[in-house]
């Protein structure tokens, strides 16, 4: 009798598993750049190491809990804006007149719903300012003093600019001002001269209900002036989502992810011309990207919870866990 009710128990419990065993999966990424184990210290490693994971499971935990994609990505990427390791709030690199500017997108694969803000410099979480706009304004982007105003009105949590300030984000813009000056560049990132590292941060996400979604947020590139903005919170360019071909987050020389239209150009080969996730990344990191000198890589995943994450610089802080639980974190060009 007792093997017989757990025989029916476990048989119950298998159908009730297997009725919403559809697939979630995760992945983030903490910027591309020129990340080697000769450049950076063990103690560094294991500070980036634990907060990807830190941020992974945060995002997957949503997606465990029920929780929608969307609400999976905004939950990773504000860790990563909390922590001043990354180039995203607190750590946000500085432009040149030594304020930061942060810019933030997210969109939504099921209804391709999207929304961003540029160069804000008072909302704490630019990823959830990038959220209000999709969901409560009419509007896509929107950018400076205008953003702000807006998040604060919408009720999001504002701060001071020196908030996102950090002494090692300090001590880069006065290399890389020195460098510009020197070499009358409007922008030199050559990695050669400067120990220039990008630090974006993005996610994407696959949640119960198949529903994709992507999101970036980023301070841009240091010593940024004139209002540069680049490709993180431009839709199609930094950030993609669409549950009939895949969802993208990119970080790198954002210009060349403009000009490229990088994130959305990965998703229509995936679409129309039936590329997998793996094959349309390397094609546009690789053979687009490489021969224009244009840096960086992106995290895909598809309607499936298949990951791809291509990168043409040295490394680049990731993180997933696959459809079968599966954690991985890793920084440099080898998987590891
Ligand atoms: N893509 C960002 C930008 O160009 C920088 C980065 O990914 O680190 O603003």
């Amino acid at each position: 009798m007792k093997h017989l009710f757990l025989f029916i128990f476990t048989l119950s419990s298998f159908n009730v598993l297997s009725k919403t065993d559809s697939p979630i999966a995760f992945a983030i990424h903490g910027g591309a750049g020129t990340i080697t184990k000769a450049n950076l210290s063990d103690e560094r490693e294991a500070e980036y190491r634990a907060k990807l994971s830190e941020s992974v499971k945060a995002g997957y935990a949503v997606l465990v809990g029920g929780g929608s994609s969307e609400e999976a990505v905004i939950k990773a990427i504000q860790v990563m804006e909390a922590s001043p390791l990354f180039n995203a709030g607190i750590g946000a690199v500085f432009t040149w007149d030594g304020e930061h500017e942060l810019d933030a997108s997210i969109m939504r694969g099921q209804d391709k719903q999207a929304g961003a803000v540029a160069g804000v410099k008072r909302t704490k979480s630019p990823i959830a300012a990038a959220q209000l706009v999709m969901n409560e304004s009419v509007h896509v982007m929107l950018s400076g003093a205008g953003a702000d105003d807006f998040a604060q009105a919408n009720g999001l949590e504002m701060t001071t600019n020196n908030t996102f300030d950090t002494e090692r984000r300090q001590k880069a813009l006065e290399k890389v001002k020195q460098n510009i000056l020197k070499n009358d560049h409007a922008m030199n990132i050559d990695p050669e001269v400067v120990d220039y590292k990008f630090g974006t941060v993005g996610a994407v996400a696959l949640d119960k209900n198949g529903n994709l979604a992507a999101g970036t947020s980023t301070g841009g590139m240091t010593a940024k002036r004139w209002g540069r903005i680049g490709d993180s919170p431009i839709i199609g360019a930094g950030t993609w989502a669409d549950n009939e071909s895949c969802a993208v987050s990119a970080t790198g020389h954002g210009e060349y992810f403009i000009r490229n239209h990088v994130a959305a150009d990965i998703c229509s080969r995936v679409k129309y011309a039936g590329k997998t996730i793996q094959e349309a990344g390397d094609e546009v990191i690789h053979q687009v990207l490489s021969p224009e000198a244009g840096s960086g890589g992106v995290i895909i995943m598809d309607s499936k919870g298949n990951v791809a994450m291509p990168f043409n610089s040295e490394g680049m802080y990731r993180a997933s866990i696959d459809t079968k639980g599966k954690v991985t974190v890793a920084i440099y060009g080898d998987k590891t």
